[in-house]
């Protein structure tokens, strides 16, 4: 047992309170629900409240008939969107996505269900009723005078939707903005990531792209990061400990000076104090594009495998195809892109601690060559199948068919000798 820490519970008619719970410590697969981290929790017959230790809604899980199914949940990102996760009700959702869960949010139109879960009065209500029906049972405690117990419900109350609003608001603040798009990586820590912005802007700003800013590249100055992450761990405070993932954002933050990435992800563990956190381990995640990628030296990968993250790079790519990077406006030649392939897998290799993985698009009236370009690298440039390495697929258009894009992905993984998975464009 943890120095100091003493879990709580206080057992009413109809409800109870469990303060300072311990969940699961390591990220982990399953095909059942499990929560991580430090938390406390409300339990009534119908539904169950999970708090993070700064006192704010963290989950909603249904426990009656009425909830769609009592195996899923929804969550609430730091950006303040409800995600419902969904089990699938759909055969090979492990298969598409790497995972046992199926995020469904509630913007953009990127699912592979044809489930709309916010639409379902029971999930609604719960989202909208939880500070009205917190406060009722804050009403009803007995008489209980037990002060955690007391000071939970006061906070907790004090925390209601318009009060997380604002939360949302100052946490885009810190960092300059919101988060458009999480690399797919993320998905290995439940998408809790600390983002720390280190550059704006992207290369390329293809013609095709919805997430980007528009915005010429440019880095943050080591100032500017350093005050990020003071705000950032003031801004987390108690519940710093139940993060330890680290996003460096936004589009390719691998296009910034070695020096500008090592400073960062140093001062980010060591201010975030990620050694301490309840979570196992520490994990960085960045964007990376063609030209960043190529332009770095074996010394930046050798060092970056000296870090104490595991770090996980992810590079749009798109297609192998020539015709199909013109039709998406996407300036960068197939030598590079093979070139790219090429060095993703001596990198993998070769550095235990990171692993590049790849985006390509899907669309229904993408060039005809597109689909076997994608396979000409995982495929025809492999002579085994290979653990490391992910392949993502994402819909070029939101409105893509997902009779369309659950064959095309098929018929890519099944053929790839690289793990392919559906890459679920997800926002914070
Ligand atoms: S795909 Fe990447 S490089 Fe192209 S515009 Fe979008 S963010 Fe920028």
């Amino acid at each position: 047992m943890e120095k100091g820490h003493i879990t709580s519970t206080y057992p009413f008619n109809a409800f109870s309170v469990t303060l300072n719970k311990r969940g699961v410590s390591d990220y982990t697969k399953t095909s059942y629900p499990i929560r991580y981290g430090n938390y406390s929790e409300i339990k009534t017959k119908n539904l169950v409240y999970h708090f993070n230790l700064n006192s704010e809604i963290r989950f909603i899980q249904g426990r009656g008939d009425d909830w769609p199914n009592p195996v899923e949940w929804v969550k609430r990102t730091m950006g303040n969107d409800w995600v419902y996760y969904s089990s699938g009700g759909y055969n090979g959702v492990f298969d598409c996505l790497g995972e046992y869960y199926v995020p469904c949010l509630s913007y953009g139109a990127s699912s592979l269900l044809d489930a709309r879960p916010f639409n379902l009065p029971e999930v609604t209500k719960a989202i909208d009723g939880w500070a009205d029906a917190v406060s009722s049972l804050a009403s009803s405690l007995n008489g209980n005078r037990d002060a955690a117990l007391i000071d939970f419900f006061e906070t907790v109350t004090k925390k209601d939707p318009s009060f997380l609003v604002g939360r949302a608001r100052r946490f885009y603040e810190m960092i300059g903005g919101p988060i458009s798009v999480l690399p797919p990586d993320t998905r290995h820590v439940d998408y809790d990531v600390i983002p720390v912005t280190i550059a704006d802007g992207c290369l390329y700003n293809c013609g095709f792209c919805s997430v980007k800013s528009g915005k010429r590249f440019s880095a943050r100055t080591e100032e500017n990061i350093l005050s990020q992450i003071h705000q950032l761990k003031a801004f987390f405070g108690p519940d710093l400990r139940n993060y330890n993932s680290v996003f460096l954002g936004q589009h390719d933050a691998l296009n910034a000076a070695d020096e500008l990435i090592f400073f960062t992800a140093r001062q980010a563990y060591d201010h975030l104090t990620l050694n301490r956190s309840y979570m196992t381990g520490a994990t960085l995640f960045l964007f990376g594009s063609v030209g960043s990628f190529l332009s770095k030296k074996a010394s930046f990968f050798e060092e970056m495998n000296r870090l104490p993250y595991k770090t996980y790079i992810n590079i749009g790519v798109e297609s192998a195809d020539p015709a199909t990077l013109k039709y998406l406006r996407k300036p960068i030649s197939l030598e590079d892109i093979e070139r790219t392939f090429e060095r993703m897998m001596a990198v993998n290799h070769r550095f235990e601690a990171i692993e590049i993985t790849l985006n390509f698009v899907i669309g229904e009236n993408l060039p005809e060559n597109h689909a076997p370009s994608i396979l000409s690298l995982i495929r025809d440039r492999l002579d085994r199948p290979y653990p490391k390495g992910a392949i993502y697929i994402s819909p070029l258009h939101e409105y893509e068919k997902k009779r369309y894009m659950k064959d095309a992905l098929h018929v890519i993984k099944t053929q790839s000798r690289l793990p392919v998975y559906y890459y679920l464009i997800q926002r914070l």
